[in-house]
C-alpha cells in the first residue's frame, strides 16, 4: 500500500464502520422474546422428571423449539468463523501499517526528538494500538452491534455502544503502552532468553490487571451496588461461608443495560473475594437457578482456578514468545530492510509481533479452550455438591442455549468450547440428582 492512499482508506474504513452501525436490525425487547422460546415448566414438571439421566436430559432439551435451536446453532458456529476473521483482521492491518510505512515516519520523528527507548515504544504502542483499532473497526461493528442486533441478544442502541468501545479503546490506550514498553524492555535486557522472562513478566502483569481490573475497570462499564434483597443474599453468604470464601457482601451490576445474558462471578485474587452477580440473573431466575450458578462460581474461586489458569497460560505463553522469538528473527531477516525494521528491539517491528503472535494464539485455541473447559466441569461439579440445586443448574443451562450450541459433536466441542456444552451439563446435573436420589 502506498503512502498516499493511508489515510484515505482510514475514513473509507470508518465510514464503512458507520454504516455497518446505522443498517444494525434493533432486537427490542429481546428477552421476552428468548424466554419465550424454552417452554416454563413447574415444580410438577420437575418432580415427574425421569430418575434416568439420560431421560430426563432429554426432557430438558426437548424444552428448546426448533427455531429457537437453530437460530442458537447458527449464532455460535458463525462465531467459529469469526475467530478465522479476526485473525484476518490483525493480519491485514498489520500488512498495512508496514507497507503504508505510517510507523515508520513516527519512529523516524521521534527518534529524533528523544533518545529514550521506553519512550519510543510507549508512543509507538500507542500508535499502533490506535491506527489497528481503526482498522478492524467494521469487523468490531458487525461482530459487537450488528450481529448481537440481529441474533435478537443486545439491548444497547448504537451511540451508548459506541461510547463504551471509546472506554475500552482508552483503557487500552494505557495498558497496551505500558505493557509493551514492559516486554520491549525485557527484549533489550534478554535479547536470547526473553521468551521465559516475558512469560514471566506477562503473568506478573496479568496478576496486577486482576487485581486491579474488578476496582478500577469494571466499574467504567456497569454501575456495582449491593443486593439488598435478604431471601437471594443470605442463601449465597451462607453457600460461601460453608465453603470457606472470605465475603460478606453480595453485589449486583445493570448489565441489562448492554444484554440479556445472564452471569455472574466470584472474582479475587491475593486473599480478596468479591461475589458479583448480573441484574440479568435476578430478573430472569429463581433461586434455585441462583444458587447453582453461585455455586459455580464459588467453584472457580475455593478450586483455585485463577492461579491454576495463570500457571497454564504462563506455559502456553512461554512457547508462544519461543515462537515468535524465532518466527520474528526469521521475518525481519528477510523483510526487515524492506520495512526498516533493525532488529527484535525495534517498535517498527509491532506489527510483525502482533501478527506472528496471533496466528500462535489462533493455532492454539483448542488447547485454551480446553484448559478452560476442564475449570468449569471442574466448577460445575463442585457447584452441585454446595448447591445442591441439579434442577435450578440444569435450568440455567438451559437458558445458556440462547447463545451457546446446545448439543454439539464431541470433536466440535474440543475445537471450539469454552465450557461444556449445554446437553453434557444438564446431563451432570442430571447424573447428580440421580446419584444423590439413591443416597436418600
Ligand atoms: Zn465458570
Amino acid at each position: 500500500m502506498s503512502k498516499k492512499i493511508f489515510w484515505p482508506t482510514i475514513l473509507f474504513v470508518i465510514a464503512i464502520s458507520a454504516a455497518i452501525g446505522l443498517l444494525a436490525p434493533t432486537s427490542h425487547n429481546a428477552a421476552a422474546r428468548a424466554i419465550g422460546e424454552i417452554a416454563p415448566v413447574s415444580d410438577v414438571w420437575r418432580a415427574a422428571l425421569p430418575h434416568d439421566p439420560a431421560a430426563a436430559t432429554d426432557a430438558y432439551m426437548a424444552r428448546i423449539s426448533p427455531a429457537a435451536k437453530a437460530r442458537s446453532d447458527a449464532y455460535f458456529e458463525g462465531g467459529y468463523w469469526l475467530t478465522l476473521w479476526d485473525l484476518v483482521m490483525t493480519l491485514v492491518a498489520s500488512w498495512l501499517l508496514l507497507t503504508s510505512g505510517v510507523l515508520a515516519r513516527l519512529r523516524d520523528k521521534l527518534e529524533q526528538r528523544s533518545r529514550s527507548k521506553g519512550l519510543l515504544v510507549l508512543v509507538m504502542g500507542l500508535g499502533y494500538i490506535l491506527l489497528s483499532t481503526l482498522i478492524s473497526l467494521p469487523l468490531t461493528v458487525y461482530q459487537g452491534f450488528y450481529r448481537e442486533h440481529e441474533y435478537g441478544l443486545a439491548n444497547q442502541t448504537l451511540l451508548p455502544w459506541l461510547g463504551e468501545q471509546a472506554i475500552a479503546t482508552a483503557v487500552a490506550c494505557i495498558i497496551g503502552p505500558l505493557f509493551l514498553a514492559l516486554i520491549y524492555w525485557v527484549i533489550r535486557r534478554a535479547p536470547k532468553t526473553w521468551p521465559v522472562w516475558g512469560a514471566v513478566v506477562t503473568v506478573g502483569f496479568m496478576s496486577f490487571m486482576m487485581l486491579l481490573g474488578p476496582v478500577y475497570i469494571d466499574p467504567l462499564f456497569n454501575t456495582y451496588k449491593p443486593i439488598t434483597d435478604e431471601k437471594i443474599k443470605q442463601p449465597i453468604l451462607s453457600m460461601a461461608r460453608a465453603n470457606g470464601v472470605p465475603t460478606d457482601n453480595v453485589y449486583e451490576f445493570d448489565a441489562s443495560k448492554q444484554s440479556n445474558r445472564i452471569s455472574a462471578n466470584v472474582s479475587g485474587i491475593f486473599g480478596s473475594a468479591a461475589v458479583r452477580m448480573n441484574d440479568n440473573l435476578l430478573k430472569r431466575t429463581t433461586l434455585p437457578e441462583i444458587k447453582g450458578v453461585l455455586g459455580h462460581e464459588i467453584g472457580h474461586y475455593v478450586l483455585d482456578h485463577i492461579y491454576t489458569g495463570i500457571i497454564e497460560f504462563g506455559i502456553i505463553l512461554v512457547v508462544g514468545f519461543a515462537f515468535l522469538h524465532w518466527a520474528l528473527r526469521y521475518s525481519i531477516t528477510r523483510w526487515g530492510q524492506q520495512f526498516g525494521i533493525r532488529d527484535a528491539s525495534d517498535p517498527l517491528g509491532l506489527p510483525l509481533v502482533v501478527g506472528i503472535f496471533s496466528i500462535y494464539m489462533f493455532a492454539a485455541t483448542p488447547v485454551l479452550n480446553t484448559m478452560t473447559r476442564v475449570q468449569e466441569a471442574q466448577a460445575d461439579a463442585f457447584g452441585l455438591n454446595a448447591s445442591q440445586e441439579p434442577d435450578g443448574f440444569a435450568e440455567v443451562d438451559l437458558k445458556l442455549t440462547e447463545y451457546r450450541k446446545s448439543n454439539p459433536g464431541d470433536l466440535e466441542e474440543f475445537f471450539f468450547f469454552d465450557h461444556p456444552s449445554p446437553k453434557k451439563r444438564i446431563f451432570a446435573s442430571m447424573r447428580w440428582k440421580a446419584e444423590h436420589l439413591k443416597l436418600d
